[in-house]
């Protein structure tokens, strides 16, 4: 999905640390960077390169797997008709780069319309444990065909 000529921007440094919910030391920590190298990335003035480029890559893949995943699925879905996708987010109603968050692998039609950075927050509630995956939609009387 990523070759090795890939080269990683800002943005998707700070992205790819916001969905890993780390504080700028902690990535740097992760990646065994200091902060300031962290800091650079993040505004643009110097780029990551060598094993810090090869280690950002991957996590990067890791977050562009998952969406990946989750619309495979769901675009099999909305072909075979067994699932309408929802161009609003459904927690801010936003239009912006809506995508379906699964709540369970398991039951590809088991999905929640989030735009972008509400999806970005539900990963985050999750991981904090401030949000149980299946009570999320049902809350909300969402059903799903
Ligand atoms: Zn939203
Ligand atoms: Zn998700």
């Amino acid at each position: 999905m990523i070759n090795k000529d890939y080269r990683i921007s800002a943005n998707e440094i700070y992205r790819t640390r916001d969905w890993l919910e780390l504080t700028q030391e902690k990535f740097a920590q992760k990646l065994g960077v200091s902060i300031s190298t962290v800091n650079r990335w993040e505004n643009a003035v110097c780029r990551p390169e060598g094993l810090s480029l090869v280690a950002l890559n991957s996590e990067l893949d890791k977050m562009v797997r998952h969406k990946g995943r989750v619309s495979n699925q769901v675009m099999a879905a909305i072909k075979k008709g067994t699932l309408i996708k929802k161009d609003n987010c459904e927690n801010c109603n936003s239009t912006k780069n809506v995508i379906a968050h699964h709540n369970d692998y398991s039951k590809p039609l088991d999905v929640i319309w989030l735009c972008d950075k509400c999806h970005i927050a539900l990963h985050k509630s999750l991981r904090n444990g401030t949000h149980k995956s299946d009570t999320i939609g049902k809350e909300r009387n969402i059903t799903w065909r």
